[in-house]
């Protein structure tokens, strides 16, 4: 069965393809003829990434799944959250990390807690399932690492290393993207041999 990837981030298509290995599904991306996303309207990471993922599957006549994440900060009540993309005026992954290291200018190490949350979920011919994942941690006063993408090199994670110095396969042990993936693909077994016994 094929199932699209509805997401046009390089980053996470990379996790996406190492995660699909092994899976009984063929992922594919969008084609290059569908330039652009519709805009994330929706007030939930749960809401954009319908958006996303309907969308595809409409488009493609096949199964999407939508990814929508970002990253939860405590001291700035949740922000930048589904705002994670859009943080700083040019949306460039270095931009968002410098403008987030200067919000939190000045805390201390207890006070920079937070964490990525990553929903996915997959239309299925109307139908729609859904899985969340999480990866605590806390934010850097400064970058490492040149591994990932987004806010990799700013993320602490719980063992003391930032996360864009992880390979990617250690990433996807940990990460709040591969967590949210292995649930859905258990959704998406049910819901197939579900639609068998119908
Ligand atoms: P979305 O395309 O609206 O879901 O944007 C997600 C944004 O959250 C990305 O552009 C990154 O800035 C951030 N983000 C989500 N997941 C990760 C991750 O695994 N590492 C680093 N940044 C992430």
């Amino acid at each position: 069965m094929k199932i699209a990837i509805a997401t046009k981030n390089n980053g996470k298509l990379k996790e996406f393809e190492e995660l699909a290995k092994g899976t009984p599904y063929e992922f594919i991306k969008i084609p290059e003829n569908i330039k652009d996303l519709p805009p994330e309207t929706g007030s939930t990471f749960y809401e954009n990434a319908l958006i996303k993922a309907e969308f595809i599957s409409k488009q493609l006549g096949i199964p999407a799944i939508g990814d929508d994440s970002g990253l939860e900060v405590d001291a700035l009540n949740g922000n930048p959250g589904i705002f994670s993309a859009r943080y700083s005026k040019t949306g460039i992954d270095k931009d968002n990390c410098l403008k987030l290291i200067k919000n939190l200018d000045g805390l201390q190490e207890d006070k920079r807690s937070a964490r990525f949350r990553c929903c996915l979920v997959g239309y299925f011919e109307g139908k729609i399932i859904q899985s969340n994942g999480t990866l605590e941690g806390s934010i850097a006063r400064e970058f490492k690492g040149t591994n990932g993408f987004g806010y990799d090199p700013i993320f602490i994670t719980e063992n003391g290393k930032h996360l864009a110095e992880l390979e990617k396969d250690e990433k996807n042990t940990i990460s709040h993207r591969s967590e949210a993936f292995k649930k859905l693909l258990i959704k998406v077994s049910e819901l197939i041999n579900k639609s068998f016994e119908e």
